[in-house]
């Protein structure tokens, strides 16, 4: 018991996308309690079971503190200096680029890591490697979000502060359980329908949203996992044949060639509710009724998460979620929108810092030669001018033998990335991976070199969350391994022979502010001074952009697209008649390394199978049995909670537990324009054990 706090640290949530403001409340160097900040703009003092009470897996037993290396990844761990695991990461990656040529290894950074960090990571990449072979977890979660909205709409991001939803009549969730996965905003969420807005939620399962005290949704559209494309084409079929359109934004603000292709498009027969009912599941006169409100019903805002994105048409049903926004004007002002709903404190961040491989900070194309040119003088390197390998082409280009060596910060690959044998096979068959994380994680298991990791507790820097709000991470305690990861990485950089010479993470924070245009002028110091900032920040907007696209978009027009639906490959059969979903819970974050370590086991200490009562039924499975899950991928045993949550036919589990592995079972299949994987939806069969 450590007793009364003597003084406090303001510094921002590790977690979700909300990016709460948390006060860290010390007694010397150690952390008492951790306190919602009254202060903070995204979460208004209030702060989750995960942020309040989830931090203290920082000063965990299982923490690795010590630098270690193993030649073959079935001998036994070694502890060494600092020094000799970065002299020997940076010598095997540079005797494998001799052997193998310089696209022979890459790098991997996490939306867990501060916006620094990650910069600091596909810099280490693009200049040190000399390849732009570097990807972030973003990759398998919000990568369709940056596709969509930046060809429709302009920017890859998220339109309205959070603050905006208290001027939404009409709120429709798509793919997302923000009670669960975003707490904090699912109260404010709640107040508003409380005070009278409408909502629809459009989702597989009845989430809480659907039907809780206070709060029920006017219209719940259960479709069947992997038809969200076939449902927003027949909302917004509804929209165009009923006249339901706001033809004086559409005139004034979109071009007029493509908003006509679209909507010849969505008027044909095939979209109409009637005709896609069979497809989604859903009867045609609720969705007639779900757009007639969204079309006129007010101020009308979409949120929306995974279940849009995690798809082989995850590009596709973002894209027609813009067009739905545009469709009926609900772009460009308060209380409406296109908000994605970020796993991950800092998805927007990584995927800000230009942490994908085809892409510099400030999304600008590594293949233009003048934005090339800025960072190439910045940095005093060549870069090169191909996009290299998104992280499942890292897996397949190491199976082919041709990617040898991967540098991994703060993401573990094995248990977050579908189709577990597979990542496993491609991790087996390389020669030096580098894992970088504050535990022994899944993917440590197939490293050669194991660099300890900083939490976020023991380091500075900045997160920025799911409304671009760009806040401060504040060092309360030294970091436990001597280094934190920012510095880690400018080691290991220099052991490369690239000198990175920064003193402190402001000094990143002040490059990325001068090559990154929607960052020009944040500063630690101005991030200080106004509590948060939301991007983009520039001369025209010294204070941040609480709302996008106000006056225009930011491309200027906006852009309807045609998004035709194309079912999934994954088909229900005979042998798996099922079809398996997978999301979180309240209690833990992803895949648990954190919250598995906390007393958050409490509440939810195993993933479970919930089953449908018809489904369960059939196959002999009560609540609480073991259940066996078996897909063409793979097969794992879950306990069953059987619940009329579910749907027939569907089935779902979280992906918070090593031990259950529920993405052995998912497939590779993934979204046609970002390689984003397909983990909604995966044809399983359920026996019982
Ligand atoms: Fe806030 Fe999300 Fe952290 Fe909970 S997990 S405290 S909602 S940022």
């Amino acid at each position: 018991v450590l007793g009364q706090p003597e003084h406090s640290v303001v510094t921002t949530c590790a977690y979700c996308g909300v990016g709460c403001s948390l006060k860290a409340e010390m007694k010397g160097s150690q952390v008492v309690r951790m306190m919602p900040n009254k202060n903070g703009e995204a979460n208004e003092g209030h702060a989750c079971v995960k942020g309040r009470f989830a931090w203290g897996y920082a000063t965990h037993k299982d923490r690795i503190t010590k630098p270690m290396i193993r030649a073959k990844i079935t001998d036994p761990w070694r502890e060494v200096s600092w020094d000799e695991a970065l002299t020997y990461a940076a010598s095997e990656f540079r005797r494998i680029q001799a052997k193998h040529g310089r696209d022979s290894i890459g790098g991997i950074t996490s939306s867990r890591c501060t916006n620094e960090e990650t910069y600091l990571v596909q810099k280490l990449v693009r200049a040190a490697f000399g390849n732009n072979n570097v990807d972030t977890c973003a990759r398998v979660c919000h990568s369709p979000t940056g596709y969509g909205l930046k060809t429709t709409l302009g920017e890859s991001a998220g339109t309205q502060t959070f603050a905006s939803v208290e001027h939404a009549d009409v709120i429709m969730v798509i793919g997302a359980n923000p009670t669960d996965g975003h707490p904090v905003f699912a109260s404010r969420l709640k107040r508003r329908l409380r005070q009278g807005a409408k909502l629809i939620v459009v989702d597989p399962r009845r989430i809480d949203l659907v039907d809780t005290p206070h709060v029920k949704a006017q219209y719940h559209l259960p479709l069947r996992p992997g038809t969200n494309v076939a449902i927003v084409n027949a909302l917004a079929h509804v929209i165009v044949t009923e006249g339901l359109l706001n033809e004086a934004f559409i005139a004034e603000r979109c071009e007029t060639r493509a908003f006509e292709q679209w909507r010849a498009f969505v008027a044909l027969p095939e979209n109409a509710p009637e005709a896609t009912a069979d497809v989604t599941g859903v009867p045609a006169e609720r969705v007639r009724a779900a757009a007639r409100l969204y079309a006129t019903g007010g101020n009308a805002a979409i949120y929306y998460g995974l279940g849009v994105t995690e798809h082989v048409q995850g590009s596709t049903t973002v894209i027609g979620i813009a067009n739905l926004a545009m469709a009926t004007g609900n772009v460009g002002r308060e209380g409406v929108g296109v908000n994605p709903l970020r796993g991950q404190n800092n998805v927007q961040g990584s995927c800000d810092m230009g942490s994908f491989p085809h892409e510099l900070p400030g999304y600008r194309h590594i293949g233009d030669a003048t934005v090339r040119a800025e960072f190439e003088d910045a940095w005093h390197v060549t870069l090169q001018p191909e996009p290299g390998l998104r992280i499942p082409n890292m897996f397949d280009a190491a199976l082919d033998g041709s990617f040898k060596g991967l540098y991994c910060q703060g993401e573990d690959i094995v248990q977050s990335d579908p189709n577990t044998q597979h990542v496993s096979a491609a991790l087996s068959s390389m020669e030096c991976i580098v894992v970088q994380d504050i535990f022994l994680n899944e993917t440590a298991k197939y490293a050669h070199v194991f660099l300890p990791g900083s939490s976020f507790l023991e380091k500075d820097g900045t997160f920025t969350n799911a409304e671009r709000r760009i806040s401060r991470v504040r060092r309360v305690m030294p970091p436990l391994s001597g280094y934190a990861d920012w510095e880690v990485t400018q080691l290991l950089s220099k052991k490369l022979g690239y000198e990175m010479d920064y003193a402190h993470p402001s000094e990143i924070m002040d490059e990325i502010a001068r090559l990154t245009p929607t960052f020009h002028g944040v500063s630690f110091d101005l991030i200080d001074k106004l509590g948060s900032i939301q991007w983009p920040c520039n001369e025209h907007a010294p204070e941040g952009t609480p709302i996008m696209h106000v006056d225009e978009f930011v491309r200027g027009k906006g852009k309807f697209v045609i998004t035709q639906f194309i079912a999934s490959p994954e088909k229900v059969t005979r042998k798996y008649p099922l079809l398996l979903t997978t999301g979180r819970i309240l209690s833990q974050y992803n895949v648990g390394a954190q919250t598995r370590r906390t007393d958050n086991v409490r509440w939810h200490d195993e993933d479970r199978l919930e089953i449908h009562p018809d489904d369960a039924a059939e196959r002999g499975i009560k609540t609480g049995d073991w259940a066996g899950i078996e897909s063409r991928a793979g097969q794992t045993v879950l306990r069953a909670l059987v619940t009329e949550r579910m749907q027939p036919g569907v089935v779902y589990t979280t992906f918070h537990f090593p031990e259950s592995g529920a993405n052995v079972i998912t497939t590779d299949n993934s979204d046609w324009a970002t390689n984003c994987p397909e983990y909604k939806v995966t044809a399983v069969q359920v026996t019982p054990v």
